[in-house]
């Protein structure tokens, strides 16, 4: 699971997070809507560690992301460790960040290969029945420019999946894509839901976010403002902020 407690945020005068509390179980599906600005990516960050936090922890699977608690106090945990804990949590991005000069096989197996150290035959056998899965293995040995943005982001997808993650972060990851492209990355992600993995997704896809998600979450200005099942909050928001924001993006 990963619990987010009591986690702010700011840069400069500006606080991005306000206190946000979120629990993720194992295998849960997580969707998160709300406004440009309102700290939705800066909140993956936080779980990733790629930002640090100005107060609160995270904790994934009772591990403690990014920090070690020593006499009463957090001190930021060296590099290594933090890329160790990095390699256990998944991230898809918009822009898909596949390496460019690698085959789609090479930027698969890279992290299991380099941050976990395992084994090459079995790390690569794996991502090719990674590859299969999200419908792309006949392009192991091909260059990420030649794809189309819906296969970039299938790799990308199998490329958190290699890692073997306790959870998967993603953060709008059909907003570059053509619309015709859409269909075939959200397919993926509904076949990895419930799966045992927890998900987080960032989407401005509301249909896709009530059927998929166990849990929908309104972050407004850097807090949340509701959250429940899909039904509750997309069909019956209690918050007139909600309320606002779904009439505006429908
Ligand atoms: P969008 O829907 O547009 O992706 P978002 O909900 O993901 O928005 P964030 O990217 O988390 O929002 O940004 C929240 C706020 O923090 C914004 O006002 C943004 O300008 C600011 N912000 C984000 N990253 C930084 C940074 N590295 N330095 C300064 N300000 C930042
Ligand atoms: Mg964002």
């Amino acid at each position: 699971a990963v619990e987010v407690r009591g986690v702010r945020k700011s840069y400069g005068a500006q606080e991005v997070l306000r206190g946000v509390d979120l629990t993720v179980r194992s295998g849960e599906v997580v969707t998160v809507i709300g406004p440009s600005g309102s700290g939705k990516s800066t909140l993956l960050r936080v779980v990733n560690h790629l930002e640090s936090l100005d107060a609160g922890t995270v904790h994934i699977d009772g591990e403690l992301i990014g920090y070690r608690l020593r006499r009463n106090t957090l001190h930021a945990l060296p590099d290594r460790e933090v890329r160790r804990q990095r390699s256990r949590i998944g991230f898809v991005f918009q822009q898909f960040n596949l390496f460019p000069h690698l085959t789609v096989l090479d930027n698969v197996t890279l992290a299991p290969l380099a941050a976990q150290r395992r084994d090459r035959k079995e790390v690569e056998a794996e991502a090719r029945v990674l590859l299969d899965r999200v419908g792309i293995g006949e392009l192991a040995d091909a260059y990420p420019r030649r794809l189309s943005g819906g296969q970039q982001q299938r790799v990308a997808i199998a490329r958190a999946l290699a890692l073997r993650p306790r959870v998967i972060l993603f953060d709008e990851p059909t907003s570059a894509l053509d619309p015709e492209l859409v269909g075939e990355v959200l397919d993926v992600i509904r076949d990895l839901a419930h799966g045992g993995t927890a998900l987080v997704i960032v989407t401005h896809e509301i249909g896709f976010a009530r059927e998929i998600a166990d849990t929908v979450v309104f972050l407004d200005a850097g807090a949340i403002v509701e959250q429940g099942a899909p039904e509750a909050v997309l069909d019956h928001p209690r918050h007139p902020r909600t309320r606002a924001f779904l009439s505006r993006v429908r």
